[in-house]
């Protein structure tokens, strides 16, 4: 029978990483009044969190489909985001509509001679393309910065790298790509790939909406946008490379934008892993726990399963066995 991990009153929680995935779940913490401590080392460890783009998107690939757990996740990710900007009174929730134009003549008959079976409830389709319902974008890094002084008001935020403390009842990683190198969790199967986008200004873009083809066009302000993104696997300095800055070059003539003054590039590694579902839970034989694992999808993954960690965590309901570390538990036999 499942039981739940017992919460311990005078040994408080240790959250280790304040990316989007520890800032969500400390957040989670909060709100269940289970005691903790969140520190973290930045810029020791570069975030993939400062350089998303933050997008959310219930539709995915070349067919339309919706994306995995689409109905769970954007059931619960409206209210979540909405209810945290008013805690922290800041702006960083921009639900906005987004386009993907057919990417030529033949794509198009193709989709609309199989529009029946395709068709769902997050589209609407014209005779340039769809739209997609129920997307948008997070700020990302004004989330994390300002759930950061507010911790600290708090008194339970510090900057500091964790190496071992054993003043904690369970320390939890949330420490993005960079847990692989941690020997708790080496053996998991990460594949980390890392991400540059860049930001620009312009007349040509839409700012009312996400255009995305082959990458995507958001807009921040109105003249100010974002391009992105890149993927590669082989190394993950935080420096920028001149083949993403072509390949983003490129994703903008695409687009249609040919006239734009470069701003800020941002580099990041998107927590990514082989089975492409994150890794959530208890370690079998330690009081240590990882919630990691999001790749490029964390603004709409982490606050869905943050709330069902803390579930399992006060023993109301265990985690789907898809996302849960149970599924590697030959990799911890002792
Ligand atoms: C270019 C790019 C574009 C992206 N676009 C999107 C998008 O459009 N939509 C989307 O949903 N996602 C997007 N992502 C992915 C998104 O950024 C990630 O899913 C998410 O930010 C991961 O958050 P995290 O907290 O797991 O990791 P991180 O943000 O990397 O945070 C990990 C934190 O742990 C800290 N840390 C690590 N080790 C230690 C230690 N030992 N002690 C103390 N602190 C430690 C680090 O300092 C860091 O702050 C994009 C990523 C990139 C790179």
């Amino acid at each position: 029978m499942y039981v739940g991990f017992k919460v311990e009153k005078n040994k408080p929680y240790l959250i280790v990483g304040q990316g989007l995935a520890g800032t969500i779940l400390a957040h989670h913490f909060l709100e269940a009044q289970i005691p903790f401590e969140i520190w973290d080392a930045s810029p020791t460890y570069f975030t993939s969190s400062h350089a998303a783009g933050g997008i959310f998107n219930p539709v995915t690939g070349r067919k339309l489909e919706k994306t995995w757990l689409a109905e769970e996740l954007f059931n619960y990710l409206p209210d979540f985001y909405t209810r945290l900007q008013e805690t922290l009174q800041a702006s960083f929730f921009h639900p906005m509509p987004l386009f993907r134009p057919f990417a030529h003549a033949e794509m198009r008959t193709w989709l609309e001679e199989r529009k029946a079976q395709i068709d769902h409830d997050y589209l609407e389709w014209t005779t340039e393309g769809v739209w997609i319902k129920e997307a948008g974008w997070v700020d990302a890094s004004i989330l994390v910065r300002v759930s950061q002084i507010y911790f600290r008001q708090l008194g339970i935020f510090q900057s500091r790298e964790y190496v071992s403390s054993l003043a904690f009842g369970r320390v939890i990683f949330c420490e993005g790509f960079h847990g692989q190198q941690n020997p708790l969790w080496a053996k998991l199967p990460f594949l980390p790939a890392k991400g540059e986008l860049l930001i620009f200004e312009s007349d040509q873009p839409s700012k009312d909406y996400i255009l995305s083809k082959n990458g995507f066009v958001l807009p921040l302000t109105v003249n100010q946008f974002k391009v992105g993104a890149t993927y590669r696997w082989d190394e993950f300095s935080p420096a920028e490379t001149a083949d993403a800055q072509d390949e983003l070059q490129q994703k903008l003539l695409s687009m249609g934008v040919d006239s734009y003054t470069r701003l800020i590039t941002r580099v990041g590694v998107r927590p990514a892993t082989q089975d492409r579902r994150p890794f959530i839970g208890m370690h079998p034989h330690e009081p240590v726990g990882i919630f990691n694992g999001f790749g490029s999808k964390g603004v709409s993954l982490i606050p869905f399963f943050a709330r069902a960690f803390v579930r399992e965590i006060q023993g109301i309901e265990e985690l789907p066995f898809e996302v849960s570390i149970q599924r590697f538990s030959h990799l911890f036999s002792p």
